[in-house]
């Protein structure tokens, strides 16, 4: 069973009539746990709403969505925020940190229904993860890197520990090399078995992905499955 299963999804926005945007035209696919996966394709392609649709953040106008085995539609609204919160990190286009909250504070924003303290400590060891230290922490995102800004906004998607994680452009505006440790982030993600689903323009990003997810007018146009050779189980035996 995949970890995420989409099936005939179609999304229309504003209303089936005239002047309606389909933005999905019936897609099929499947993500299984551990796979990092990329989503290339034009500008208004469909990226954006695939991703937000996979997440759960966007109800299709046709088709089912699979978590874990669940039926998601098939759920109260306040189930489907449950499931959201257990199963999905996002990291959005932009990072979207609230300014005026310090890294620790925007880490914690998920953490609804923890008790403070356990929330704070939940909220360091993330930031600690994505190499965060305390003192940072308690900087509010403009005193930080572009760099460091990315790295917070994957200790908020990871800190529920959700098996997965949602990435829309998250090296759009970084330079190659800390963009590069961003991606290296989330390529480790996946190989703690998480599925790493990842929207971006730059085929420089997707040099460790497993996949290669490329729409175009809201159609899957290609869906590639690569072999990486350091993943290959084959190649360490040759090593030994
Ligand atoms: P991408 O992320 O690949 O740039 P999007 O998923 O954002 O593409 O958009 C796909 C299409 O849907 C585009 O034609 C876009 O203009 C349209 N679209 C996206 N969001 C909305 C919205 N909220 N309302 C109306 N049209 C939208
Ligand atoms: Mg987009």
């Amino acid at each position: 069973m995949a970890l995420l299963e989409i099936n005939g999804i179609s999304k229309v926005y504003g209303g089936q009539g005239p002047g309606g945007v389909t933005a999905l035209h019936a897609v099929d696919l499947c993500i299984e746990a551990g796979e990092y996966v990329a989503v290339m394709g034009p500008s208004g392609s469909g990226k954006t709403t695939l991703l937000s649709i996979l997440g759960a953040m966007s109800t299709p106008s046709v088709g089912s969505l699979m978590i874990d085995g669940i039926d998601v539609y098939s759920l109260s609204q306040e189930r489907q925020a449950d499931l959201r919160r257990e199963y999905l990190g996002f990291v959005f286009q932009g990072l979207e940190l609230v300014p005026y909250l310090t890294a620790l504070e925007n880490v914690m924003l998920p953490l609804a229904i923890l008790k403070e303290k356990r929330k704070q400590e939940r909220a360091l060891e993330a930031l600690e993860r994505v190499g965060i230290d305390e003192r940072k922490a308690r900087r509010v995102p403009a005193e930080l890197s572009g760099g460091e800004q990315g790295r917070v906004a994957i200790a908020r998607a990871i800190v529920n520990d959700p098996p997965i994680i949602m990435a829309d452009e998250p090296v759009g505006s970084l330079d190659s090399a800390t963009g590069r440790q961003i991606l290296d982030l989330l390529r480790e993600l996946a190989d703690e078995g998480r599925a790493v689903v990842m929207v971006t323009h730059n085929p420089e990003s997707t040099q460790d992905v497993d996949r290669i997810i490329r729409i175009r007018d809201g159609r899957v146009e290609e869906d590639a499955h690569l072999l990486r050779v350091e993943a290959h189980p084959m190649a360490s035996l040759h090593t030994r």
